[in-house]
């Protein structure tokens, strides 16, 4: 069974972690699947193993905050399999920095390729979902959008913001097709959690219900749900793979 035959995936930041999980799913669920990555040679490696399996995949450079980079992904992806009919904004970074001491150059970087990065690219794959009348947009937010992170004001504000934005455009688009959701995963073990502070690590292992972080394929299986027709009636959800910390 193949239920996201019919669709032509746009991964963001699907070069390593959260982001080369959710491409693998949904090719594995039949999607045909861009892999974008800032980092070409990690997006290539991606769509390589993607086609070893059996998938279609391609990959594509760019970064999410460019407009230009990002009208280059949807075009590459327009030209090579046809026009996205699944978006999934994964692209993220993360960096912890005392709020008196953060600088405003680090909180423009956060703010644009979580939040601008986010917009940019639905709102170019929105229009032929529109015209179409169909479309799915999963947006990869965080439980720290939700609850706050210490040390990460502006990881947190940007996240909050992707939430914001997915109710407001499903709103907007539910009625014309398109489907927009997000997913706030908990602490997921990929190089992004890697990089915070093994004092953050051991602390927040001890806190979580279940005791332990999840896997990067657990956030995939809630976004292949969310992209498949299962999920017809969620819209403007924001669902939490988070091993139990944040219950709402
Ligand atoms: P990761 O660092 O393992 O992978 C992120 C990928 O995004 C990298 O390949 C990187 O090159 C790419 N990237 C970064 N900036 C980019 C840009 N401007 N344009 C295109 N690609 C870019 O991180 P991850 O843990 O897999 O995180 C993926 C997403 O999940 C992020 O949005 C992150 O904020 C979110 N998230 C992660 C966790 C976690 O615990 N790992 C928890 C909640 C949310």
């Amino acid at each position: 069974m193949s239920p996201l035959a019919d669709h032509i995936a746009v991964v963001t930041g699907a070069g390593n972690g959260i982001g080369a999980a959710i491409a693998r799913r949904l090719a594995d669920a039949g999607a045909k699947i861009v892999v974008n990555d800032l980092q070409m040679a990690a997006a290539e490696r991606i769509a390589a193993a993607i086609t070893a399996d059996g998938g279609a995949a391609t990959a594509v450079a760019g970064d999410v905050s460019d407009p230009d980079d990002v009208s280059r992904i949807f075009r590459h992806c327009a030209e090579v399999f046809g026009d996205c009919s699944l978006l999934v904004n994964n692209a993220g970074i993360v960096q912890q920095s005392l709020f008196e001491e953060l600088s405003v150059e680090d909180w423009d970087r956060m703010i644009a390729v979580h939040l601008r990065g986010t917009f940019l690219c639905a709102r170019t794959a929105v229009v032929p979902m529109l015209q179409r009348g169909e479309g799915v947009i999963v947006n990869i937010a965080s439980q720290l959008g939700q609850i706050g992170g210490v040390e990460l004001v502006h990881y947190s504000a940007a996240k909050a913001g992707i939430i914001g934005l997915t109710k407001a455009l499903a709103r907007e688009v539910s009625k014309r097709g398109v489907r927009v959701n997000a997913v706030a995963p908990g602490p997921i073990n990929t190089e992004l959690v890697r990089n915070l502070s093994e004092d953050w690590r051991k602390a927040k292992a001890g806190e979580l219900p279940l005791g332990h972080f999840g896997e990067p394929e657990d956030v995939a299986d809630t976004v292949a749900f969310l992209a498949s027709p299962a999920a017809r009636i969620y819209v403007g959800q924001t669902l939490g793979p988070n091993s139990g910390d944040v219950m709402l």
